[in-house]
């Protein structure tokens, strides 16, 4: 690092996390020639807030977040944002998918990992929040395979450990989404 001249660079990135490696990937893909410089104040790269045991390492679809569907003062659930938060996750999904097939990285496998996303409630208030946040959603394609319920034996084969112990009379509701859409081909 100490002979560096990053006056020759066509791109200084400032701090070698999540934000630059996709900057940086995103401008070699449009400037193949450009010298693009990072500069990273730790030993290594990835190690703050990118690191997947810190606070980054799941990909936000909207699936399971329910911040991203708040309820309007008129009891109504919005799909926008979620429908948003999805879309952004799937162009992602369609960068790596192009980096993978123009060998820019390797094995997805080792980067991406399909799971099931869930949401969890109770209460009659939330359940019944869940069940139009449900509503709001299952009729988008991207949402499509979203399942709910309200049934603790349904509950129990989802989650098994949640629904350990619960009393029966308990008001719940969940959705679940077992894979990621149909309609898009990366894991
Ligand atoms: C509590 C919390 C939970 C989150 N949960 C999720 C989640 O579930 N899913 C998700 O996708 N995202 C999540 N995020 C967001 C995600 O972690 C960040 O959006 C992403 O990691 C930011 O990437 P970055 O490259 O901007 O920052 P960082 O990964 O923090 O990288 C910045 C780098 O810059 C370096 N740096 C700083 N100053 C300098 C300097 N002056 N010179 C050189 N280097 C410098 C740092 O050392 C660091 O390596 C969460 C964030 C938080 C805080």
């Amino acid at each position: 690092m100490a002979d560096l001249d990053v006056t020759r660079a066509d791109a200084v990135l400032i701090g070698g996390g999540i934000a630059s490696a996709t900057l940086a990937a995103m401008l070699t893909e449009l400037e193949p020639s450009w010298n693009i410089v990072v500069l990273e104040r730790l030993h290594t790269l990835g190690a703050e807030s990118s690191d997947g045991w810190n606070n980054a390492g799941t990909g936000h679809s909207a699936l399971c977040e329910l911040n991203y569907t708040p309820q309007d003062v008129d009891g109504s659930v919005s799909p926008a944002k979620a429908i948003s938060i999805n879309e952004q996750f799937q162009v992602s999904r369609q960068f790596w998918a192009h980096l993978v097939e123009n060998d820019r990285i390797g094995d997805p496998a080792e980067f991406i990992h399909t799971v099931p996303h869930m949401s969890f409630v109770h209460g009659v208030e939330n359940a019944d929040y869940l069940r139009r946040r449900h509503e709001a959603l299952a009729a988008n394609p991207l949402f499509d395979r979203m399942d709910f319920t309200t049934e603790h034996a349904q509950l129990a084969e989802w989650a098994p450990l949640v629904a350990e112990g619960r009393p029966v009379t308990e008001t719940i509701a969940a959705t679940r989404s077992p894979t990621a859409p149909t309609s898009t081909s990366a894991p």
